[in-house]
């Protein structure tokens, strides 16, 4: 198995070493050619409208989006996970989302840096282990289509105050269901992609990169 990893921007060395670490190759993608051979591919997390220009600017914007229509299994983490998006609430006019995924998305909908968080996920699909994850500067998940399989929640961005604090002063975003019952998605999935709004590559645990290699493992293309 090869999975290439979109290496225009973010953490690419760091999805390359988690794939490593499970003991599955790489190659960072920078050109159309690099597309060819791949059984998989990370959009890695960054900005998605600087993103979205050096797709087009490396040629890889049609040539990509042509690869997930027929099927190539993908998995996004946040600003990669605007990009595989249905559609950007508030993207800029010539920003690109593929459609891989039926989600509208919020750029920066938990607010901007400083209310970056962490937080203990529970991801019943990983096992029951909570599943840390980091969240900076991440998309909102505003509405899921019915295709797709929620995998973890957080509370409801509108639970905190404008700064970012939580209107209930807790000061961090908590996991899980608030008391009135409303949550937002982070992690979903939709047969062969998976879209985090977190950063998996930069903790320890590998269990959503070993989700997606499981998943390319029994994914089969159209175009095969
Ligand atoms: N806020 C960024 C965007 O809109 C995503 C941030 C990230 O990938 N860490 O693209």
């Amino acid at each position: 198995m090869l999975v290439g990893v979109l290496a225009l921007q973010g953490d690419v060395a760091e999805h390359r070493a988690a794939l490593a670490e499970l003991d599955v190759g790489s190659r960072p993608v920078r050109r159309p050619e690099d597309l060819s051979g791949i059984d998989g591919i990370v959009l890695p997390g960054g900005e998605s409208t600087t993103i979205s220009m050096l797709l087009e600017s490396s040629g890889l914007a049609e040539p990509l989006g042509k690869e997930l229509v027929a099927g190539l299994p993908a998995f996004g983490t946040c600003a990669g996970m605007i990009l595989l998006a249905s559609a950007i609430s508030d993207g800029r006019p010539n920003q690109r989302c593929y459609g891989a995924i039926d989600l509208v998305v919020r750029r920066n909908g938990y607010g901007g840096q400083l209310d970056s968080f962490e937080c203990d996920l529970e991801v019943a699909s990983l096992g029951e282990a909570p599943l840390h994850a980091v969240f900076i500067r991440a998309p909102v998940v505003e509405s899921v289509g019915a295709e797709v399989d929620v995998l973890a929640e957080v509370a409801s961005p509108e639970a905190l105050a404008p700064s970012g604090a939580r209107a209930d002063g807790r000061g961090a975003v908590a996991p899980g269901k608030e008391a009135d019952g409303s949550s937002t998605p982070v992690i979903c999935r939709q047969g062969s992609v998976l879209a985090a709004a977190c950063h998996p590559e930069l903790t320890s645990d590998r269990r959503l990169h070993g989700l997606f290699v499981s998943m390319i493992a029994k994914s089969v293309r159209s175009n095969d």
